[in-house]
């Protein structure tokens, strides 16, 4: 029983954590602060109020360079700008992970809430988007995982799917009380989500705003499958109940492990 008092602990330090790192803090000390935009080769200056910021963290910032991941190379205190002149960092990817973790094939994953929730997973891909809304709507298509004939879909877009699953491009998975939320990467991250209850699956969308059943959706259902099949295998139907995170492995050292200088893991 003594774990349930610890993980509550942690719980409370990572919801502190996560109020640093989406709000202004009052706290955070003014930087300059370079970041390095790998897609771009590139390295720019940006002006900092809003976090304490550490060599290696990814981030996100406003300007020409919005939407693109970038790593904090070097933070100056000391020094004097023209406020216009520079952009901000808008955003701080939560990469601190604690919990257990379990190998399942090409991905890892966990059974535990408070290990990858989607909420942490996602700011690894993109900055909070603020004021936007979005509507969805689906139809009432209900069909088996584990009978995907069921699903409506064109050949070409199952081939797509196929690759993309194939490719490993679906880098996480959630599932929580029936709820089911996924990203894939297909050039930018796309957010794929529907309802998985007694093995079956309804109320498949997708915001790459295609209509009908896309790539995206296939790909995770098929990487679901693989991972549940795997799961039953492996660890047997009461590894999880009402939750579980399904991680690809290559995403999971690029964010968690590397640029970390202390942090430790068991392998059993
Ligand atoms: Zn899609």
């Amino acid at each position: 029983m003594y774990k349930i008092g610890f993980r509550t602990e942690t719980n409370q330090n990572k919801q502190n954590d996560s109020t640093v790192v989406h709000k202004n803090t009052e706290s955070a000390r003014k930087s300059l602060v370079d970041v390095y935009f790998p897609d771009r080769h590139l390295t720019c200056s940006y002006y900092n109020d809003k976090f304490d910021l550490k060599l290696g963290d990814i981030v996100y910032v406003d300007g020409k360079l919005e939407g693109l991941r970038g790593r904090v190379t070097d933070i100056n205190y000391t020094f004097k700008i023209k406020l216009s002149d520079y952009k901000r960092v808008i955003s701080v990817a939560d990469t601190g992970v604690t919990g257990e973790i379990f190998m399942a094939g090409s991905h890892f994953i966990a059974n535990k809430p408070d290990v990858l929730p989607f909420e942490k997973v996602i700011t690894w891909f993109k900055a909070p988007s603020e004021n936007e809304e979005f509507v969805s709507s689906t139809d009432n298509e209900k069909f088996l995982l584990e009978d995907l004939k069921g699903l409506k879909i064109s050949n070409s877009t199952a081939d797509l799917g196929h690759d993309y699953y194939m490719e490993n491009r679906v880098i996480y998975i959630e599932i929580k009380d029936g709820n089911v939320r996924a990203i894939v990467n297909g050039g930018k991250p796309y957010e794929v989500e529907f309802n998985y209850r007694n093995g079956e699956i309804s109320g498949l969308v997708c915001n790459c705003y295609c209509t009908g059943t896309c790539k995206h959706e296939f790909a995770t259902l098929l990487q679901l499958r693989e991972t549940l099949r795997l799961i039953d295998k492996e660890y047997g139907d009461k590894f999880y109940t009402d939750y579980l995170a399904v991680i690809n492995k290559g995403v999971f050292f690029e964010f968690v492990i590397d640029n970390k200088s202390n942090g430790s893991f068991k392998l059993t």
